[in-house]
């Protein structure tokens, strides 16, 4: 397999789809191939959330001063907090030839592909709305109202799936995690993007 440069893949679906677990699935089953970026936000980390593993975690002052500093990819607002991809990581990474993984949102996926032209996009569904829902309840972690927004925003994002390359649905979390890391990895035999 010709595999110089690695290749940049934005990871983005509903908040519930399951993306999260796909992810450390797919880092744990393939570590050497992967590098997951670790993302700066100022929302307030949920029960069991270490700030460096799954987040940076930061003050709204703090993060405004990495937008004043360029240390960002992309940033975007959601749900009332900012998100962003801290720049330095993805480079290093994607210049030792690993394959980067950015789990983020539609504003921020279309961020990265304005600069990234080749990055590849896949968007993770669960197989039906009641699903989502169910799932978004079932992890416990939000209140109704938060995810009465979440579910809003869900459908927000739904109109911008014609944007991403690849609609992976996550029914079985086994084959969620292979497709994924066939898609991705198909790519390295890619010639051109048309
Ligand atoms: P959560 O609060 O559930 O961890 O994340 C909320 C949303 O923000 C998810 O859709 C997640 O993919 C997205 N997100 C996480 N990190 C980033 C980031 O660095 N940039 C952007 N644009 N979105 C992010």
């Amino acid at each position: 397999m010709q595999k110089n440069k690695g290749i940049l893949t934005v990871v983005s679906g509903f908040s519930g789809a399951g993306k999260g677990t796909i992810m450390k699935a797919l880092m744990q089953a393939h570590s050497e191939t992967y590098a997951l970026s670790i993302s700066a936000t100022t929302r307030a980390p949920r029960t069991g959330e270490r700030d460096g593993i799954e987040y940076f975690f930061k003050s709204r002052e703090a993060f405004e001063q990495m937008i004043a500093d360029d240390a960002l990819v992309e940033y975007a607002e959601y749900v009332g907090n900012y998100y962003g991809t801290p720049k330095a990581y993805v480079e290093e990474q994607l210049a030792r030839g690993k394959d980067v993984i950015l789990e983020i949102e539609i504003q921020g996926a279309l961020k990265v592909r304005r600069q990234f032209p080749d990055a590849l996009l896949l968007f993770v569904t669960p197989p039906s709305a009641e699903v989502l829902k169910n799932r978004l309840i079932g992890r416990g972690t939000e209140t109704m109202d938060v995810i009465e927004h979440r579910l809003a925003r869900a459908l927000e994002e739904a109109e911008g799936l014609e944007e991403y390359d690849y609609l992976v649905v996550n029914d079985v979390l086994e084959e969620a995690v292979r497709e994924v890391h066939e898609i991705i990895q198909n790519e390295h035999y890619r010639v051109a993007r048309n």
